[in-house]
């Protein structure tokens, strides 16, 4: 911790009117500001201090030191690594071949594919492309899921949404719900066969074992080898 500077108005009685950091200069605190010149001072003793060891913070972006902040990333990494190996532990264990080929999967590790997913065939692929040593052990199933209008509840928000403003019974009274309804399905039913964009859910209760000969799993062409 470096001892704050304190400003005083020039000229003035000598009345500290605030209190910059002793280390990089920022005026941290004034009694203004924070209540109170004791609350000022600790305000720019603590403006370069780590907020977990309290001493001096390397870069002015964190709030931590570089010692405490390396140990939080090791403690978050071996977290996410305990919570990884419980999923694939709880996880149904499959073969390659047991999962379709186009089916939607994921590495673990977020290397192979795009940002680790892909479909089945390409993630082999990748897979025996990569180095023994970088191999993922398995990947993660997943679930895909393209935009979707359900016609029903389209057409009944747009007739709530014409009868907002109008007065209490007109939702009740307004007519030929069905008649729209037959009229536009076909439309949002082409609409939803139309759309490609997927969204992928990693499904935790399937874990694709890759195990050592998974580059056997696919021939040249990246098709599964019966
Ligand atoms: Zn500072
Ligand atoms: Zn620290």
């Amino acid at each position: 911790m470096s001892e704050p500077i304190a400003l005083v108005k020039s000229g003035g009685d000598g009345e500290v009117v605030a209190f910059a950091c002793g280390r990089c200069g920022t005026v941290a605190g004034s009694p203004f500001l924070n209540g109170s010149t004791e609350r000022a001072f600790k305000a720019a003793a603590e403006h370069c201090a780590c907020t977990i060891c309290g001493g001096e913070r390397d870069r002015p972006f964190s709030t931590l030191c570089q010692a405490c902040s390396e140990k939080r990333r090791a403690e978050q990494s071996a977290e996410s690594d305990r919570m990884e190996a419980e999923r694939f532990a709880k996880a149904r264990k499959v073969s390659p071949d047991e999962v379709p080929m186009s089916a939607w999967a994921c590495d673990p590790d977020e290397r192979l594919g795009n940002d680790g997913y892909g479909q089945l065939d390409g993630l082999l692929e990748a897979v025996a492309d990569t180095d023994e040593s970088e191999r993922p052990a398995y990947l993660w199933r997943c679930t895909s899921r393209r935009p979707f209008i359900d016609a029903k509840s389209a057409v009944e928000s747009m007739v709530e949404q014409a009868c907002e403003d109008h007065h209490d019974e007109a939702h009740d009274e307004t007519v030929g719900e069905n008649a729209l309804l037959a009229a536009i399905t076909p439309a949002i039913e082409a609409w939803n066969a139309a759309q490609t964009t997927h969204t992928f859910e990693v499904d935790y209760s399937t874990a694709i074992v890759l195990g050592a000969t998974a580059e056997d799993a696919v021939d040249e062409d990246g098709k599964a080898v019966a």
